[in-house]
């Protein structure tokens, strides 16, 4: 047995071996390997995406820096808000906003910090993937259960050949693509298992991001909640305080999102930025971009915190389909499902 780069043991064949597999570099599966990591176990996280993230997520365009995913999160929770501050202390976070945002467009002052990431809100998962074995842009085909004299174990296939293999498995996608990845590999989860999780649905959302040729005119903290159709927010990532220049965020509510899905890029630009109240700047040439997120936010969400998976090696669910569809309840979710995973190794 060698060991790889990042340190996880190979064996002769190079395939990385760790204790869990920790599928997902989004605030769920990041928190959750720290979990397990500072309980002694060796921990491999994988994403598809180029960095990590997942739906925290900051894309640079020209000198536009633009958060198209989540906006910013609130801390009530205390665990999560012992956690906040932990990253407010070491820079990744800073306050946006304390109001609630009215879908008329007023502001109602409620004491709550709104956080939003210093740099924009991958800055977060930036943070949290210090010191773990991270493995972005590899990408999961399957995920199939072995069996030899040892044991069952889960054997990973990466789309490009490559293997991985582990003892336990933390699982974070978007479920859909989690049923997925176990139908590719050929296991079977007990009926009402596999109903219950195939319950569960998310909305999707277009994403417009717009890079814009003066102030956008947004009234405080620049940014507006429609909460409606067609749209669901706006923001100006320059007010927000993570762009040098005006650029704008737009999300179109889920019925809109639905309807335009297969829509041209040109069309969804069109019908949102159109909708935008009182813009007071327009989107330069060439600085336009749609991102469609498929499972955006949980439409029917799941019970509880975390599923184990029974009859299989250790497996349990983790993510935002749990305890409310939001960040704070993906991190809460991400802490339980590493709980319930420390009990079954
Ligand atoms: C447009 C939008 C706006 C939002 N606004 C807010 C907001 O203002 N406030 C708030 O609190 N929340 C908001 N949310 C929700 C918030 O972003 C999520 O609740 C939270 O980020 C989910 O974290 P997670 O770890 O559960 O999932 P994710 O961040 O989705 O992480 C799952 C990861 O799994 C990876 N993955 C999937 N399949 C595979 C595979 N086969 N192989 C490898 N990796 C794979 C994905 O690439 C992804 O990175 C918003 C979400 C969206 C999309």
């Amino acid at each position: 047995m060698s060991t790889s780069q990042s340190g996880s043991p190979v064996d002769p064949n190079g395939t990385s071996i760790a204790d869990v597999l920790v599928v997902g570099a989004g605030i769920a599966g990041l928190l959750a390997a720290h979990r397990l990591v500072d309980a002694g176990h060796s921990v491999i996280v994988v994403d598809k995406g180029r960095g990590v993230g997942g739906r925290l997520a900051t894309r640079r365009m020209g000198e536009g820096v633009f958060d198209h995913g989540a906006q910013f999160f609130t801390s009530s929770e205390p665990a999560f808000a012992a956690e906040v501050a932990r990253w407010e202390a070491a820079g990744v976070v800073e306050q946006w906003f304390d109001t609630r945002l009215e879908p008329d467009g007023s502001v109602v002052p409620d004491g709550h910090p709104r956080w939003r990431g210093s740099t924009g809100m991958t800055a977060i998962a930036k943070h949290l993937a210090i010191g773990l074995d991270v493995r972005t842009s590899t990408r999961l085909a399957s995920l199939q259960v072995d069996t030899d004299d040892s044991g069952d174990s889960w054997r990973a296939i990466v789309d490009d050949g490559t293997e991985l293999r582990a003892g336990a498995v933390l699982l974070t996608a978007p479920i859909p693509q989690t049923l997925d990845l176990l139908a590719a590999g050929g296991v079977m989860l007990d009926r009402a298992e596999r109903e219950e999780l195939e319950s569960a649905s998310y909305h999707p959302c277009l994403a417009v991001m717009a890079l814009l040729d003066g102030p956008s005119g947004l009234p405080e903290p620049g940014a507006l909640r429609p909460g409606g159709e067609p749209l669901d927010w706006v923001a100006d990532n320059q007010r927000k305080g993570i762009s040098p220049v005006p650029s704008l965020t737009v999300h179109a509510g889920p019925a809109t999102s639905r309807a335009m899905w297969d829509a041209p890029d040109a069309e969804v630009i069109a019908t949102l930025l159109g909708a935008v109240p009182g813009l007071a700047a327009s989107p330069v040439a060439d600085g336009v971009q749609v991102q469609r997120w498929r499972f955006a936010r949980p439409d029917v969400g799941l019970e509880g915190f975390t599923r184990k998976i029974s009859g299989l090696p250790p497996a349990v669910l983790a993510g935002d389909i749990f305890d409310g569809s939001r960040v704070p309840g993906a991190a809460a979710s991400g802490w339980a499902a590493a709980e319930l995973l420390l009990s079954l190794i």
